[in-house]
């Protein structure tokens, strides 16, 4: 079974979807994380991403696995951990021009199809419910005000001991959700028969208690 969580930036995305997964004791996966993982590697290497064919040949190369780890889902590139660094500001900055490229998207979605067909998982990202797993048996869409994200963000970055203004941050935000949902292939947009969730006045608690009672109830849509 799978449990499609999307939504915009900083939208309580990652941390419910984790609690919703350890609760019904479901796999995890941050498709987030593996376009972090890509605009990582893009920035260390020499790749040209106007070269279609060869970023799909370099791409086919790179290896990018997530492991559940004492609590903490860790991200590996070529078996080097770069959980903190695909965090960083400048990652951050790039990764919606990378995530928008054709060739990027179709190995992710790949890989994320290969991935989640090994049994039950809650998948969080954008395009989950809308391209990825169109027939996911549960649909969810998390939104919240832009303030309320930006505190997020500010928060989950100064445990990284990095320190950024709100008003930058809205504006970041903002920005990275204007570019994930006008672009061509697999845009942000809520599926048609997902549940939406607006997390700013709720507790992690509360939402991830919302989700978790919606799916105790029986399907009512057909399933494949
Ligand atoms: O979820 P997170 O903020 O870590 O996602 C980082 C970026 O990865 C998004 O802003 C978006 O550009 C891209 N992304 C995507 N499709 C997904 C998940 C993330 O394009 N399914």
């Amino acid at each position: 079974m799978i449990i499609a969580i999307d939504g915009p930036a900083a939208s309580g995305k990652s941390t419910t979807a984790k609690l919703v997964a350890e609760r019904s004791g479901f796999s995890y996966l941050d498709t987030g994380a593996m376009y972090r993982a890509v605009t990582y590697a893009v920035l260390q290497s020499r790749v040209d991403l106007a070269d279609e064919q060869g970023l799909a040949e370099w791409l086919a190369l790179q290896d990018i696995t997530q492991r559940w780890e004492k609590g903490t889902c860790r991200v590996y590139l070529n078996g080097t951990d770069i959980t903190a660094a695909i965090r960083s500001p400048e990652v951050t900055r790039r990764v919606s021009e990378v995530s928008a490229i054709p060739v990027v998207r179709q190995a992710m979605v790949r890989l994320q199809r290969t991935l989640a067909a090994q049994g039950d998982y809650v998948v969080e990202g954008r395009d989950i419910g809308t391209v990825v797993f169109p027939d996911a048996e549960w649909k969810f869409f998390l939104v919240a005000d832009d303030e309320t994200r930006a505190k997020r963000r500010q928060k989950d970055l100064e445990q990284l001991g990095i320190h950024q203004d709100i008003s930058e941050l809205v504006r970041e935000i903002q920005e990275r959700d204007r570019k994930d949902s006008s672009r061509a292939h697999s845009p942000l947009r809520k599926a048609a028969d997902a549940i939406e969730v607006d997390t700013s006045h709720l507790t992690i608690a509360e939402q991830v208690q919302f989700i978790l009672n919606q799916i105790k109830q029986p399907l009512t849509k057909e399933t494949s």
